[in-house]
């Protein structure tokens, strides 16, 4: 496994591989793997003849400072793991690479960007677009692996890479949780007992409006308020939205009579995890 670390020799890497029938998947990640990551690896290795992983925590989409100065960055341990799934090569850049002085370009996201995370959390998915980008120039891959665990950013990255003429395949991948239900992430970790335990209060509640919608009820407020009224009854979680949204436009809806999604965005302490569920 190859450690990379500036765009130019990532671009030598991915030139070599993509010479003849290569097909170079990408999978970019802010570390701290887990078999959400993992499992994204493995899917990759079924779409491509060779296989690169990034990890960089990208100060551009914290919208907090100490959200990124707490976040886990344990890189021994996942250069270890990405040697684990046969990951070929990972793309590991400094700050200072990705953004050297006089850096001042950035990736607008559209419409898509603006509910929920967008909303909540101001900047987030333009930083996620440009690194994206950055990354998609260093990498050059014909397919690219996000989890729907992000379902937004999933969204906006689909139109991106649509809307810039990229040309590169994207594949969303289902969410990984735990036996009980928790999504895996890497915020998980940074959850006290109490609060891990408390957490399970997400998937349950999100459960819950699926099967409502399963029994008949179509309204999309009625579904938000079972699932904001299960985490309302944990008293450790703070709700920050629950959202029914239609799964393409990501536009809030009244009826769900097409293909959406349930998400939520909930504080247990100062960690805040997010999920969702589509309602199919
Ligand atoms: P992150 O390191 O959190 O930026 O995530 C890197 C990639 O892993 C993103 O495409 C995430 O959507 C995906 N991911 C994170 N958690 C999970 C999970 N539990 N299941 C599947 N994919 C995930």
């Amino acid at each position: 496994m190859e450690i990379i670390t500036t765009p130019s020799e990532m671009q030598r890497w991915s030139r070599a591989h993509r010479s003849g029938a290569g097909r170079v998947g990408f999978v970019p990640t802010m570390g701290a793997l887990h078999e959400g990551h993992l499992h994204l690896m493995r899917t990759a290795r079924e779409h491509a003849s060779a296989v690169a992983a990034s990890i960089f925590v990208n100060p551009l989409q914290f919208n907090r400072r100490d959200d990124f100065d707490t976040y886990p960055r344990p890189m021994d341990d996942d250069l270890a793991l990405c040697e684990s799934v046969g990951i070929d090569a990972v793309y590991a850049p400094t700050a200072a690479t990705m953004y050297p002085e006089g850096f001042e370009t950035h990736v607008e996201p559209g419409s898509l960007g603006d509910p929920m995370e967008g909303a909540m959390r101001p900047g987030h998915f333009r930083g996620v677009t440009t690194v994206v980008t950055k990354l998609f120039n260093a990498v050059q891959p014909d397919v690219a692996l996000f989890g729907q665990k992000d379902y937004q950013q999933l969204a906006v990255i689909r139109r991106m890479t649509i809307d810039l003429d990229m040309g590169i395949e994207i594949i969303g991948v289902p969410t990984v949780r735990e036996p009980d239900g928790l999504a895996l992430s890497s915020r998980n970790r940074r959850l006290t007992p109490e609060d891990r335990a408390a957490a399970v209060a997400v998937p349950v509640a999100l459960t819950a409006a699926l099967r409502a919608y399963r029994a008949g009820e179509a309204s999309g407020r009625t579904l938000e308020q079972c699932a904001t009224e299960i985490l309302a009854a944990e008293p450790r979680a703070r709700v920050e939205y629950v959202q029914v949204f239609d799964a393409n436009t990501l536009v809030s809806i009244d009826r769900v009579d097409r293909p959406s999604v349930i998400a939520a965005a909930v504080w247990f302490g100062d960690v805040r995890l997010i999920d969702n569920m589509l309602l199919d």
